[in-house]
């Protein structure tokens, strides 16, 4: 049976990271919005430190929905399909992926929006690598500094500020762009191992700051500090300190009594009138079937989904997928060349046991275009992040660093000596998209309801490839300088499954090769709004999330600015 309901102003697809911030100024000037989300609402009970249920099994009855579509990845189109991992990482959940993942909450710095431009004009023509088809976003880092800002204190990062209003502070990243205050809470503290870092990295030239991170270092809008325990590297936090939607800016938005939040409803199609314009949204809810009419529909269920979704929906009008007639959904993928850590062994304990993945030590100078890279093969660079956290499974699945076998009595005594002596790295670098690199609809791997998955066909080329090398050389070097008696490098990998996936519906002026316009809402369907890191056309070297949240926020206050011309 198919129930039709009645119109709303706004329908979101998914509350996480992107959609749960977007509810928030929709909802403050009045709009009638109905979030469908097709997890549950999850409790602090859900929430247990439990390293197997959050890091292995991978939420197993929460994340239902994202387990049943992963999508299957080969990296180029004449090679065949990769084993398809068993869980997804993201989360179905109100709050979506930002209840259980690592908070840190970075801005792009400047170069990342025109690596194009500032490239040729620092070395000439030619430096781009052949094949990207990156192109400058179609504003700079000053059109979105007044989002981030709105969205570091609507969830609350704390950090330390390195530029306001041009005005340097060592403490904090001299590389960022200028924002006009600072952080609303201060830096999440350091700790033993982490400080070690920061000092030696000093005594190397370098710049180091404690990292941004959507987590409270104090009281903060009375939810508590950060206790600093752990275990929320893939778990959510049962003291609400961690600043994820769910308990920030989804529920200030119900409070005004215009967000309706539909759970366990699976949007499986969007629909558009005669016109072209977008309709509304059919989705299952209890074994039903729903159609929502809405005047504006905002897609936000994360880069697969938003991506899968538009192909899913078509029409006479979008008969290769909504949005699509010129071919654009899908293209411009990528995923964070966020692989390739540096491990280290160092000769005494690090008391990593405790604290938080967000809690840790940066070094942005070899990110971006933060050096001069005339003598170098590539643009971009990586930034350098050392931090806290270590489980039991995890610390006892260290590598030997070739000083003793893996297995027997001599590797139990080396894991039981060193387990807590050794340490990875987190370098996120510099990604471009590419002309092959792509998403599109898997041609015989299907859902449970019938509908196909994304396949992802990507690679890492050259340029990450060089970037990868070139920062863990630097990496080496700060663990090495810091005591470390052995290092050991891990492969970049490949474009798989990531919880960094850009692209797929990119944002730019030019529609022959971007699905959204710069405010975010598709050239082709004008009341048809996309929210998320499918919109960004380059990564830089920080995750993606607070840039996601500050452009979704930055296209629910352009709709709310221009009700009358989006919606119709
Ligand atoms: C372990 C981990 C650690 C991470 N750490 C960081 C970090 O430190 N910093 C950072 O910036 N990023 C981090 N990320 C990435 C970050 O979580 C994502 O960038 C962010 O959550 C993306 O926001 P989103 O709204 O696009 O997707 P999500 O937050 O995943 O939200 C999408 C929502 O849409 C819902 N949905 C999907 N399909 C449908 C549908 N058809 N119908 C209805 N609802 C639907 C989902 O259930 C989900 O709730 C991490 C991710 C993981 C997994
Ligand atoms: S370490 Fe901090 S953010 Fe993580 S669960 Fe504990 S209190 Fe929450």
């Amino acid at each position: 049976m198919t129930t039709r309901l009645d119109p709303t102003d706004v329908v979101v697809i998914g509350l996480g990271g992107a959609g749960g911030v977007a509810v928030e100024p929709l909802a403050a000037a009045g709009l009638k919005v109905i979030g469908l989300e097709a997890g549950t609402r999850l409790t602090s009970r859900d929430f247990a430190p439990d390293e197997l249920r959050n890091n292995f099994r991978g939420w197993p009855h929460a994340a239902q929905k994202a387990n049943r579509e992963i999508p299957v990845h080969r990296p180029n189109a004449a090679a065949p399909d990769n084993t398809r991992s068993a869980i997804h990482p993201m989360m179905n959940g109100v709050g979506g992926t930002t209840l259980h993942y690592w908070a840190q909450s970075w801005r792009l710095n400047p170069w990342d929006f025109k690596v194009v431009s500032e490239t040729t004009r620092r070395y000439g023509a030619g430096r781009v690598p052949s094949g990207s088809t990156v192109e400058d976003w179609p504003f700079g880092l000053e059109e979105l500094e007044p989002y981030y800002d709105k969205v570091e204190h609507a969830l609350g990062v704390s950090g330390q500020a390195g530029n306001v209003k041009g005005s340097i502070d060592p403490r904090g990243n001299i590389f960022e762009g200028a924002r006009e205050r600072h952080y609303p809470m201060p830096p999440l503290r350091g700790t033993e191992f982490t400080d070690l870092m920061g000092r030696t990295a000093g005594r190397l030239g370098w710049h180091p700051f404690p990292g941004p991170a959507a987590v409270n270092s104090q009281l903060y809008q009375n939810r508590s500090a950060c206790l600093y325990h752990g275990f929320c590297n893939r778990g959510g936090c049962h003291v609400n300190a961690k600043n994820s939607t769910a308990v920030s800016t989804i529920p200030r938005a119900e409070a005004t009594g215009d967000l309706a939040v539909v759970t366990e409803a699976h949007v499986t199609r969007i629909d558009v009138d005669a016109e072209g314009r977008a309709a509304g949204v059919q989705y299952l809810k209890g074994g039903e079937t729903y159609i929502q009419p809405a005047a504006v529909v905002l897609l936000a269920g994360y880069t697969y989904e938003n991506t899968r979704l538009l192909l899913l929906s078509t029409s006479a009008a979008y008969p290769r997928g909504l949005a699509n007639n010129r071919g654009q959904v899908g293209r411009h993928y990528f995923t964070h060349n966020q692989g390739g850590g540096v491990l280290a062994l160092f000769p005494h304990r690090l008391n990593r046991w405790y604290g938080l993945p967000a809690q840790g030590v940066a070094v942005d100078d070899w990110a971006d275009d933060n050096f001069d890279h005339s003598g170098l093969d590539f643009i971009g660079g990586g930034n350098l992040w050392v931090y806290s956290d270590q489980r039991p499974i995890a610390a006892a699945s260290m590598p030997t660093f070739g000083r003793a076998p893996r297995w027997g009595s001599q590797w139990k005594s080396f894991v039981s000596e060193n387990a807590d002596r050794w340490v990875n790295s987190y370098l996120q670098k510099t990604t471009l998209p590419y002309e092959d690199n792509y998403l599109d609809l898997h041609p015989m791997v299907k859902d449970p309801l019938g509908d196909p998955v994304v396949r992802i066909t990507a690679d890492h080329k050259d340029n990450e490839k060089r970037v990868a090398a070139f920062v863990q050389d630097k990496m080496e070097q700060w663990f090495l300088e810091a005591g470390a008696v052995a290092t050991l490098r891990q492969p970049v990998g490949t474009m798989g499954v990531s919880t960094h996936a850009y692209g797929g519906t990119r944002m730019g002026d030019d529609p022959e090769t971007n699905v959204v316009d710069r405010w975010g809402f598709c050239h082709e369907v004008p009341n048809l709004g996309v929210l998320g890191a499918s919109v960004m056309g380059t990564s830089g070297a920080h995750n993606p999330t607070l840039t996601a949240q500050a452009l979704a926020w930055r296209t629910a206050e352009r709709l709310v600015a221009s009700w009358r011309t989006i919606a119709g």
